[in-house]
């Protein structure tokens, strides 16, 4: 369970994946272990200010696996951490196998994956192919973890040519997914006593905001609906009988990669550089209709920009997995982006590798109350994924 997970008894990563190298090292992976980096995100110029978190003893794990006269490399990704197990109604760790199914926290996400990635190894292994398997079984992925994992990995240079990032559920392969950006906004007020309208009323202020961040949600997700706005955050007051001198507030913000590929030429690198600019100009122009505020200024901070990617469908190892998909399932099912963000983007933006992410999870399971996966989707991703990895090193 990821230690931000908000759980009362989380933070044993270390001892699962101490397990999950004990696991790889048994089936010939060469085997190393290591945190990230305290400074990872600024060594990978990612915009991640706030709240800072720590690696220790939140180690990755990678093995390293030459099959036959080994050859170009193909990374294998999963993330080991889960979000909290309060709250569930079966036990999280039991582990249990009832129905043809495993029930557990992380079973659909993304440990039933991790699985998935062994056998699929363990499969390779025996199809007699030539080629390189760099498997990373990465920490804080999940509770708004910016993929520090996965992003130390890229740092220390992967050497392969491409990447499945097993996450995600339905078996269906996956070439993209939007930006996410968290701005975090202090609008300004004066504390007094409530009894007497003393003072200036945070709330109220922030409330001239309501009708501008409305207009910047329509107008974002009416030119391209994967452009979400949502006002998420609100923190205010301490006591009913005290005016608040501040509001903090979050909104959640998704972004294209047409809108990454802009900032890029315009030299402000693969990201939300532009966005972030738009939205600091749009929301402090409506707050400068305020006397009050636009003397003492809204404050912006950036909590989080991480970057969309986009593979492309000629890539070899887009083609691979849907020929595999096609094979093992007997249906073709094209690969195409989804909304929600995947590690799977540090892989191609930080380590410049062409990705596709592809999980045996079960839809709408993960996070939730009883989370499980079917073992026939982990038998069937696994075969998938061996019969990839084999016609992508085949060169087919
Ligand atoms: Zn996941």
């Amino acid at each position: 369970v990821n230690p931000y997970s908000g759980d009362s008894t989380a933070g044993n990563e270390k001892a699962a994946q101490e397990k999950m190298a004990e696991l790889l090292a048994e089936v010939g992976g060469r085997v190393e272990m290591f945190e990230p980096p305290a400074d990872v995100y600024e060594q990978a110029h990612i915009v991640r200010q706030a709240p800072p978190r720590s690696w220790r003893d939140r180690p990755n794990v990678v093995a390293e696996f030459v099959l036959g006269r080994g050859g170009p490399g193909l990374v294998l990704d999963c993330h080991m951490d889960t979000v909290g197990a309060e709250g569930m109604t079966i036990d999280p760790y039991g582990g249990e196998v009832r129905d043809g199914r495993v029930f557990g926290r992380g079973a659909s996400d993304s440990k039933g994956n991790l699985v998935m990635g062994l056998a699929a190894v363990r499969a390779m292994q025996g199809l007699g192919v030539n080629g390189r398997i760099v498997f990373q079984s990465v920490i804080d992925e999940e509770c708004s973890g910016g993929g520090a994992g996965t992003v130390a990995c890229c740092l220390r240079g992967i050497d392969a040519a491409a990447a499945i990032c097993l996450d995600g559920s339905g078996l269906t392969p996956h070439n993209g997914c939007a930006g996410v950006l968290t701005p975090l906004f202090r609008v300004p007020g004066e504390s007094g006593h409530a009894a007497y309208n003393a003072g200036v009323n945070a709330v109220e202020k922030a409330m001239l905001l309501w009708p501008a961040v409305c207009a910047l949600k329509h107008r974002r997700e009416a030119a391209d609906p994967i452009s979400t706005v949502n006002w998420t955050v609100i923190h205010a007051g301490s006591t009913s009988s005290a005016v608040p001198s501040e509001l903090v507030g979050q909104l959640h913000m998704q972004y294209s990669v047409a809108e990454a590929r802009k900032a890029e030429a315009a030299g402000r690198g693969w990201g939300g550089a532009l966005v972030r600019d738009h939205v600091e100009e749009f929301l402090g122009a409506a707050a400068a209709k305020d006397p009050f505020l636009a003397e003492h200024g809204v404050k912006f901070e950036w909590i989080k920009d991480l970057y969309p990617f986009r593979t492309g469908e000629n890539e070899p190892i887009c083609r691979a997995i849907t020929a595999s998909v096609a094979d093992v399932l007997g249906e073709r099912r094209p690969v195409e982006p989804i909304h929600a963000w995947l590690d799977a983007a540090h892989l191609t933006v930080q380590a410049k590798l062409p990705a596709i992410s592809f999980g045996a999870g079960t839809d709408g399971l993960a996070h939730g109350p009883v989370e499980s996966i079917r073992i026939d989707d982990q038998v069937a991703g696994a075969a998938i994924v061996a019969q990839a990895a084999a016609r992508f090193f085949a060169g087919e």
